[in-house]
């Protein structure tokens, strides 16, 4: 939990704010971009939320956050409870942004995806019991696709739990190396019907993207700023 004693200077006046141990993931930003901005090496509160929906975006910021690093000044539980059942979040579809980011994988986002074959986590969140009762809920986890060697946080945990397949690249395999199904060389492979591992060296040696139904792709840090 954020602590008040490190509030950043930069925050707005207000109930919410960001502390000094903000690790700029960017997640806060993606889900409450009216709240959060970026000002240097860390995200800010740049204006209090207002309105019932920027204070929801701002709960589920606070909830996602993979370090802990945004506080309130004052609890509001009710607001809470609401915007931490609200994860994993339905992008479109059976397509789902899982939030609750780990810090184990420097707030990477992790997504889970039912398909009737068998339902994918992509890269790990932290292991939580809510999440693993919402993965059961949709019949559990069949594979878990792991982008990159950064990003494997928790996979282990839900593997075991689920009797889940791990997918990684050979070359970044050294992050996950009993992982099930280790990939070689650099053509794209058809993973049934619908999905498409495709090796994508650059970030790592190892990244590889995941394709979905033509319509999504899971870029891990393939696209990054580097
Ligand atoms: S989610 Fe947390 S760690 Fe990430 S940028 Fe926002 S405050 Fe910083």
């Amino acid at each position: 939990m954020a602590n008040l004693s490190k509030r950043l200077q930069t925050n707005a006046e207000g109930n919410f704010f960001v502390d000094s141990t903000c690790i700029d993931c960017d997640t806060c930003r993606q889900l409450a971009p009216a709240t959060f901005v970026e000002d240097g090496e860390y995200s800010t509160v740049f204006l209090q939320p207002k309105t019932a929906q920027e204070k929801f975006a701002a709960y589920q910021a606070l909830i996602a956050c993979p370090v802990g690093s945004i506080g309130v000044e004052k609890k509001d539980p009710e607001a809470f409870l609401k915007a931490q059942a609200s994860f994993p979040l339905q992008i479109e579809g059976g397509v789902y942004y899982v939030g609750f980011n780990s810090g184990k994988s420097f707030g990477a986002h992790s997504y889970f995806i039912i398909h009737p074959d068998g339902n994918w986590l992509v890269d790990s969140p932290r292991y939580l019991k809510q999440l693993v009762q919402a993965f059961e809920a949709h019949g559990g986890i069949r594979y878990i696709f792991l982008t990159h060697e950064d990003d494997v946080a928790e996979a282990a945990r839900y593997a075991k739990h689920f009797g889940a397949t791990r997918i990684i690249h050979q070359a970044d395999a050294s992050a996950m190396p009993d992982a099930e199904w280790i990939i070689d060389g650099n053509d794209p492979l058809n993973v049934e019907p619908d999905f498409v591992c495709i090796p994508v060296p650059g970030h790592t040696p190892g990244s590889m993207v995941l394709h979905f139904q033509r319509r999504f792709l899971f870029s891990g840090d393939h696209l990054w700023w580097n």
